[in-house]
């Protein structure tokens, strides 16, 4: 059944779709609701047709006084306090259904079993009004027509088996309009839980932090430190509430951090470079907590390489789209290279402000410390991090900066050592080809040397 086809059975006004809406329906019962129950209770106080809260009929004559006790409770939201904390399926065949519902009460159902309830009601052929609310909110999108036959034990409502029901249906399609949380990775320990916590919510991190920074105890300014309580409060409740972390994952979802970690990344690239060229504007200056020498400069973008790099391996096997995270990591790269090819130059040659500069090359020029004067037990600076990446997406996004720089690169042949410019030649050689066939071959001609 489509989703669209569920929606057109979905046609009881008072259907509750979400947890606001049950709210909704419990402050004001609709007209129905009223006017049976009050009918029905003049004669007798247990009914033999129930009318639940969203509206429908139950129809309860077979059952005793006590079951039909139950029922009324499970099937009336205002005679029950009864929550979804979160569901999942099994890899049963048939697939077995289990419901997480507050206060450490679990329904399971699967295939042709009764369905089964852990609250020690649920004992000799008879449901629980935990049983009867999981009927009530399984059967609240059917037309209201005649009224629903209940099984005393909550096997069948007209005839149909729970788990049939949920299966016709889809779990998802059922979970997503009852608005109940749905497990679809397994829970981790509550440790990682804590640590995916922390991740999760650093995309609101008040000073820009990253997932990494956020973990660590460093003394913080007020609202940072504000904002830890905050994440050790939701991780305290998520901890207890698994339904909580599972609804936290859907909201701050991979593809979405990893869309602000990046944003965080382009936005400190640019704040090293401005730094860089503050210093060689005005040197070492009080607004300028770090003196952001050539030397300076460089650490903070080889740091820069290195998040992208740990975060990178860190998210690939579970992000939804890893071309796009790879693209994402690739561009971050290729920005901070093409930062550096701009500035090959002295950074003292036209300073004032001092007359007492470093004498070694390296140490004036950030494309001579990071390209040409690396120490021998590092890699080449960011080629060696952009081969762990998959190209293509790379390549598809940002040909026209990996051209870029591969012109600067030559420009800057003096200083570029051989190893690097065939390293990323290495890196790029198809892109060349196609590069010359999507624009008529004009950077083919261009000479490499
Ligand atoms: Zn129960």
């Amino acid at each position: 059944m489509s989703v669209e086809e569920l929606s057109k059975l979905s046609l009881a006004e008072t259907m509750v779709t979400t947890r606001a809406g049950a709210a909704r329906a419990r402050a004001a019962p609709s007209q129905d609701t009223q006017q049976s129950a009050s009918s029905s209770e003049a004669s007798s106080p247990t009914p033999s047709l129930i009318v639940s809260t969203n509206g429908l009929q139950y129809d309860v004559s077979e059952f005793d006084g006590d079951l039909r006790k139950r029922a009324k409770r499970g099937l009336i939201y205002e005679d029950n306090d009864i929550e979804m904390k979160f569901c999942e399926a099994t890899e049963d065949d048939p697939k077995k259904y289990l419901f997480h519902l507050a206060d450490d009460i679990t329904v399971a159902m699967n295939g042709g079993n009764t369905p089964k309830c852990s609250c020690g009601a649920n004992e000799d052929g008879r449901a629980c009004k935990h049983i009867f609310w999981m009927l009530g909110q399984l059967t609240s999108q059917v037309q209201k027509t005649q009224p629903l036959q209940l099984a005393k034990d909550g096997s069948t409502v007209r005839d149909t088996r729970p788990a049939e029901l949920i299966k016709k249906y889809g779990f998802e399609t059922i979970a997503g309009h009852l608005d109940w949380p749905l497990l679809e990775e397994e829970l981790p320990e509550e440790e990682d839980m804590v640590d995916e916590i922390a991740n999760m919510l650093s995309v609101f991190e008040p000073t820009d932090d990253l997932p990494a920074d956020f973990k660590s105890d460093e003394t913080r300014d007020l609202s940072s430190r504000k904002y830890q309580e905050f994440k050790d409060l939701i991780a305290d409740h998520a901890k207890k509430n698994n339904g909580l972390y599972i609804q936290l994952q859907g909201i701050i979802d991979r593809a979405f951090r990893a869309r602000v970690f990046f944003a965080k990344i382009d936005h400190r690239i640019d704040r090293a470079f401005d730094a860089f060229q503050e210093y060689i504007a005005k040197g070492p200056t009080r607004t300028n907590a770090a003196q952001v020498d050539v030397k300076n400069c460089a650490n903070r973008l080889k740091g820069l390489v290195q998040t992208i790099a740990e975060y990178y391996h860190e998210q690939i096997e579970e992000h939804p789209d890893p071309e796009d995270l790879a693209t994402r990591a690739g561009k971050a790269l290729l920005d901070i290279l093409d930062g550096v090819a701009d500035r090959d130059f002295d950074a003292y040659e036209n300073i004032t402000w001092s007359s007492e500069h470093p004498t070694d090359p390296k140490d004036r020029n950030l494309f001579v410390f990071l390209i040409y004067a690396r120490p021998e037990d590092e890699g080449l600076f960011v080629l060696d991090t952009l081969q762990g990446l998959p190209q293509d997406g790379v390549i598809r996004h940002h040909w026209a900066l990996i051209q870029g720089i591969l012109e600067k690169l030559n420009r800057s042949n003096l200083w570029t050592p051989q190893e690097y410019m065939d390293a990323f030649r290495t890196l790029y050689p198809e892109t060349r080809k196609r590069a010359a066939s999507e624009t008529g071959g004009s950077s083919a001609k261009r000479p490499m040397q």
